[in-house]
């Protein structure tokens, strides 16, 4: 067994495109400059990975309640939360081709492609900006939010006074943002649209923030066992480098092909963002004075959780890849097969079957080439039990399950295939 670190990138961006996990945005139109879409199987693997989350941080969670907001709020929301004046990045331009780059991505003051002198940087903010409405004037100047996180904190009272949640307790969403990344790259890494994660955990200012710190740093590696990932590090960021509305900030980095690079955060962000858009204390227990709760944010990437779980799961052993997902986070759980495509009894029978098991998962369907080839084209795309109709299935109601990982097999009745299966799936 091999584990390739060798073109890892190149293999995993090849197989989403051949197997429609993820295609190059708009691709026949030329394309546009990092953009992507996700096929067939990739809208699955995201669907199930949010769905997760949702299930662990909102669904189970007596302190949690979720929101979908608007991708377009009030411009005044960014005034207040600091974005239009503070969210940007330093951008350094080639003198002699041009080219534009982040300067905290650079090493030298050399052009990293032709090696042209860089530009002093100066401050580009990343908010993407547009119109609302037909004229195109300063008045409907819009931005599309460049995190889900401020949401959260406008509705804050309203959530409040519908949910009556008492504190410690916290509101998530998931959802797209958009930021003008000047340098987009490294496949769904880094795109100018994504997707998003995102808890704010509202505590009492006179509670032990470190104790919930710890707890979410604690949860946050939960999630990762849950979804797979294992090459993730625990970074401390040092106190000089702290953005300013943050006491604490933890950074969950990720070794991909390309380097190891942050995957998700978490945040110690006071009471900044509130007091940014409440000019009275939003909120009162009953026998104290309004006041502001402290925030603790832990932000999750789809898309970067996505290619982690991603980079995580491949692997090359003899003449086979295997994409060795967790069950739960597969596009099918199962697949299919009639031994025999020209034997109508049996596609039939793997029909009938095939049906029924859809009721409760998503399932595949294959019955071209020999059964080997279809084991193989299932576990690249990482579907965990397949499941073969044979003269065996006709005469004793019985067909046979291949599991992924260990290639092992073995018969099981049909009247029981969807418990056993479902068990399984548990793994
Ligand atoms: P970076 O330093 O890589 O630009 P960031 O520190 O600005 O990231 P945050 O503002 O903390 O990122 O955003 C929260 C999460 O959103 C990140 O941990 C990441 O998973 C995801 N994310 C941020 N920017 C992008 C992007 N351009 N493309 C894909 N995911 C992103």
């Amino acid at each position: 067994m091999e584990k390739l670190e060798n073109n890892l990138m190149e293999k995993i961006v090849s197989l989403c495109k051949r197997r429609g996990f993820v295609f190059p945005g708009s691709e026949i139109y030329g394309g546009l400059s990092n953009s992507y879409d996700y096929g067939p199987l990739g809208v699955e693997l995201k669907n199930n990975i949010k769905n997760l989350w949702w299930k662990r941080f909102v669904q189970q969670r007596d302190d949690m309640v979720g929101i979908d907001a608007a991708l377009i709020m009030n411009p005044k929301v960014w005034e207040a939360s600091g974005h239009l004046k503070e969210f940007s990045d330093p951008l350094v331009e080639c003198s002699k081709c041009k080219r534009r780059f982040r300067a905290d991505h650079v090493n030298s003051k050399k052009c990293p492609d032709c090696g042209g002198s860089l530009s002093e940087p100066r401050q580009f903010n990343l908010m993407l900006k547009t119109f609302l409405g037909p004229a195109e004037e300063k008045a409907n100047e819009v931005y599309f939010r460049p995190e889900t996180a401020q949401s959260m904190f406008v509705d804050f009272k309203n959530v409040l006074e519908t949910s009556r949640k008492k504190l410690p307790f916290g509101i998530a969403q998931i959802g797209k943002a958009f930021r003008n990344e000047i340098t987009p790259g490294n496949f769904i890494f880094r795109t100018r649209e994504f997707e998003q994660m995102e808890i704010e955990y509202f505590i009492n200012p006179k509670d032990n923030w470190e104790k919930h710190f710890e707890y979410w740093q604690d949860q946050m590696k939960q999630w990762l066992k849950d979804i797979g990932v294992k090459n993730a590090e625990f970074v401390e960021i040092e106190k000089e480098e702290l953005a300013h509305y943050s006491k604490r900030t933890v950074d969950v980095e990720f070794k991909y092909p390309f380097g190891q690079k942050e995957l998700y955060g978490l945040a110690y962000r006071i009471d900044f963002d509130l007091k940014n858009h409440f000019k009275e204390a939003p909120y009162k227990e009953e026998e104290s004075d309004a006041f502001y709760p402290h925030v603790i944010e832990p932000t999750f990437g789809v898309d970067r959780s996505i290619l982690a779980v991603l980079c995580d799961a491949y692997e090359e052993q003899e003449e086979r890849v295997v994409l060795k997902l967790k069950p739960l986070l597969a596009p099918y759980k199962v697949a299919v097969f009639p031994l025999l495509k020209n034997k109508p009894e049996l596609v039939a029978k793997a029909k009938e079957i095939y049906a029924d098991l859809r009721k409760e998962f998503m399932v595949a369907f294959d019955d071209r080439g020999n059964i080997g080839k279809r084991y193989y084209s299932q576990d690249e795309i990482g579907t965990p039990y397949c499941v073969t109709v044979d003269f065996d299935t006709l005469e004793k109601n019985e067909v046979t399950v291949r599991d992924r990982d260990t290639m092992k097999q073995e018969k099981v009745k049909i009247s029981n295939l969807k418990n056993h299966i479902s068990m399984l799936l548990l793994k």
